[in-house]
């Protein structure tokens, strides 16, 4: 069932994905070589409680962090830990807090110092991609129209889409339906009205679309050891279009 939030739960949701943009930029700017993924989780799990905010994903199904943090070429749910970032590293940063009943969910991909050309232009593309669905979330479109832009263009680059996670909807949950294929099946899937409220989350790899879950239960890898970017925001469709919630000043 899919839950459409009024502009009243918009505007809680939009001061929760306010507290995410804001521990997002400050993880950005700590990610540098040297520091464990370990910091990282201790900035990203004290800043919310400031604001009288928790962080989403401790304790979510056991998960044992507040940040989710995937080097390289993990792809998602890294659980933070001793690993020290180093130059030409990649971390994916994935963070939601809980405020006022609701969830903000964003995640962003940083380089560490000098990284390759080719990841380079991985990080791009997948942050283009997030940026080409969310251009897709206005009335009368459909749910297929933001997996066929986030797909074609990811493909046109020649990389490939992770299919086994995707994106979800938002708000009382963390969540909820409807599920966000990055890739397109069969169907338009449903009509885009106002107060829907998705986390999009495109999952980029440089070469196969095949993963796999490591040994610690969470952490998911790409098959070929090549390496994977991720970006997230939290988007409520409104009469006049997209608005991104956990949108950076
Ligand atoms: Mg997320
Ligand atoms: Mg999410």
């Amino acid at each position: 069932m899919i839950a459409l939030k009024s502009k009243r739960e918009i505007e809680i949701m939009r001061d929760a994905s306010r507290i995410v943009a804001e521990v997002l930029n400050g993880l950005r700017t700590l990610c540098r070589s040297g520091i464990t993924t370990k910091e990282l989780d201790v900035y990203a799990e004290k800043i919310p409680a400031k604001y009288g905010a928790t962080p989403a994903f401790k304790g979510y199904r056991g998960f044992p962090g507040a940040l989710c943090a995937s080097i390289n070429q993990q792809v998602v749910h890294g659980i933070p830990g001793d690993y020290v970032l180093k130059d030409g590293d990649i971390v994916s940063m994935d963070y939601g807090v809980h405020y006022k009943g609701y969830y903000g969910d964003s995640a962003i991909t940083v380089p560490i110092g000098r990284i390759t050309p080719e990841t380079a232009k991985l990080l791009k593309t997948t942050e283009e991609c997030l940026y080409l669905g969310i251009d897709q979330m206005v009335p009368e479109n459909h749910l297929s129209d933001l997996s066929r832009a986030i797909q074609n263009h990811a493909e046109s680059k020649g990389f490939s889409l992770v299919k086994e996670f995707g994106g979800h909807g938002i708000g009382r949950n963390l969540h909820e339906d409807p599920m966000v294929l990055n890739y397109v099946t069969n169907g338009r899937g449903i009509k885009l009205r106002p107060g829907l409220v998705l986390a999009i989350e495109p999952m980029v790899n440089i070469g196969t679309d095949k993963v796999r879950i490591l040994s610690d239960g969470w952490t998911v890898v790409t098959n070929d050891g090549k390496p994977s970017a991720h970006f997230e925001h939290t988007v409520a469709v409104t009469e006049n279009g997209p608005e991104i919630l956990t949108r950076m000043e």
